[in-house]
């Protein structure tokens, strides 16, 4: 790869993380995580689907974060997934890229309905956090 085709990491809005998780035997687990995020990070968390939405396979909660969170709350996920599997993606103007192949896995890999994603559209930023930290992560 040439270095002019590098692509800078300023095409980054935002990221989110995908929390995905099973209805039946871990959604006690999972939101507990979820209220652990909260309760730690300045982050926008999304609404809990209990069922698969977009090109998620499976029940899933998102959570969208600014650039300068990730190194934090990305290792954090590291060490508290418990077991869940957990995608972490960036934001640019490709979701499709940004979900296939320019992601990260915490846990076990799922499979994703990629197809249902465009390939061009404006990044999304992360929003204003909904989350109130109190504690250290
Ligand atoms: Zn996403």
């Amino acid at each position: 790869m040439e270095a002019a085709t590098l692509r800078p990491v300023g095409e980054i809005a935002s990221y989110h993380a995908h929390v995905y998780f099973d209805p039946e035997s871990e959604w006690e687990h999972a939101l507990a995580l979820r209220a652990g995020i909260g309760e730690r990070f300045a982050v926008r968390l999304g609404r809990v689907w209990d069922r698969p939405v977009g090109p998620h396979s499976r029940a899933m909660y998102q959570v969208a974060f600014a650039p300068a969170v990730f190194h934090v709350f990305v290792p954090w996920l590291m060490l508290n997934n418990g077991g869940l599997s957990i995608l972490v993606h960036p934001n640019t103007t490709n979701p499709r890229r940004d979900h296939l192949h320019d992601a990260v896995w915490i846990g076990t890999a799922l499979s994703l309905a990629g197809e249902v994603l465009p390939d061009d559209q404006a990044a999304d930023l992360a929003g204003e956090p909904n989350t109130t930290p109190h504690k250290a992560p």
